[in-house]
């Protein structure tokens, strides 16, 4: 089993650069092994590093982007060659106006994996508080928007998984059953035509919906139509590396998988559950 998803900054202090160090990497790593992974993958937020920073003018952005990225490479690939059970990714977001610098700010490293997230709708924040879209637009609007950006990203091509299917669950009220049940087609559509896999995320365990990203019922239909899964925790701290993935893999035998992915250079095999 592989933790595809894992941040080593803690969402307190994000951008102490220190976290980069073999101490805070061979905790990491001893926490995946505690809890009998044979792997995890590093997968930092795109917006910590600078060569992102020209993205979007937003002040959150803005104030999260002070990494080097080189620095974050070389101290992930130097642990890999001493023997480390890791794998290098990233959590990259969507800006459908600006996706040409991301898109550069990630060229030329043969990552293990790339995340692709929706953090972000038009008006604002899915998953923050301070900026929240559900402030200033209703649920149905949000979950429309959201859906409409997680979709194109998911067909852009540019990600081998996409992250937290049904983020906005956890943050504010559901849209209206009609609009849950469109918003479930359509993520599982695009995901489907895509060949994109999406990830079965133990984040929501541990958040305000106390439920895995995605539900039950969308991850039934991301199942019927073949959409490939991975595990994931998007632990942002040790202790939640490999968060719950018992209850991880249950959902997905009760949704109907019979085998999750491992991605490494950005190929996939596919792994028997059970
Ligand atoms: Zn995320
Ligand atoms: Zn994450």
């Amino acid at each position: 089993m592989v933790d595809h998803h894992t941040h080593l900054a803690p969402d307190d202090d994000p951008l102490d650069e220190a976290v980069l160090s073999v101490e805070t990497i061979t905790a990491h790593v001893a926490a995946a092994m505690d809890r009998g992974l044979d792997a995890v993958c590093v997968t930092e937020h795109v917006y910590r590093f600078r060569v992102a920073k020209p993205a979007w003018a937003h002040p959150y952005w803005q104030g999260q982007t002070e990494w080097d990225i080189d620095a974050y490479w070389e101290a992930l690939a130097e642990a890999k060659e001493i023997g480390f059970p890791l794998r290098i990714g990233i959590e990259c977001d969507w800006l459908p106006e600006h996706q040409d610098v991301l898109v550069d700010a990630l060229a030329g490293r043969p990552w293990d994996v790339i995340l692709g997230s929706i953090h972000w709708v038009d008006e604002g924040a899915v998953d923050y508080d301070l900026y929240s879209a559900f402030d200033v637009i209703d649920p149905d609007a949000l979950w429309r928007g959201y859906v409409d950006r997680y979709t194109r990203a998911a067909l852009s091509g540019q990600f081998d998984v996409m992250t937290h299917a049904d983020l906005p669950k956890s943050f504010g009220p559901l849209p209206s059953a009609a609009v849950l049940d469109e918003s479930y087609d359509a993520i599982a559509d695009a995901l489907a035509e895509a060949g994109c896999c999406a990830e079965i995320s133990t984040a929501g365990l541990r958040k305000a919906a106390r439920e895995i990203y995605p539900g039950p019922d969308l991850l039934s239909r991301l199942c019927a139509r073949g959409v490939p899964v991975v595990l994931s925790s998007d632990a942002h701290e040790p202790e939640n590396v490999g968060f719950a993935f018992d209850q991880a893999l249950r959902a997905a035998a009760e949704a109907g998988y019979s085998e999750v992915m491992e991605f490494s250079g950005r190929d996939r095999r596919a792994v028997p559950l059970g």
